[in-house]
């Protein structure tokens, strides 16, 4: 699992094994405990490949359902604690709000 598993750029598709040339399954990888992505594995070797694409949606932090609430006249909403450790944000640092179809980003700046 995981650390052993080869990105490959996109638009690259493994048909065969770099090392033994044995074809190429398709197989849900367990890149991380939890996390599936689609990728090719080697049946011969045990290489596992995942696209650079699969890569991206790859979430680094687990997902964390929260709850909106009032804050004043605004809504607020908890930042995991595992979120701001990871982009380290700190009290009083500005980010920048944005919104992507459904979603909300905040970018640190
Ligand atoms: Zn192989």
């Amino acid at each position: 699992m995981g650390n052993h598993c080869k990105i490959i750029t996109e638009g690259i598709k493994m048909t065969k094994c770099p090392f033994c040339e044995n074809e190429m399954k398709e197989k849900m990888i367990e890149f991380r405990k939890g996390v599936y992505v689609k990728g090719e594995i080697c049946p011969s070797c045990g290489e596992e490949w995942i696209s650079e694409k699969e890569f991206d949606k790859i979430p680094v932090v687990k997902l964390e359902r929260r709850k909106i609430f009032k804050h004043g006249g605004s809504l607020a909403i908890r930042i995991p604690r595992s979120y701001v450790k990871h982009i380290k944000l700190k009290p009083g640092k500005e980010v920048v709000l944005g919104i992507e179809g459904k979603k909300i980003t905040v970018e640190k700046v």
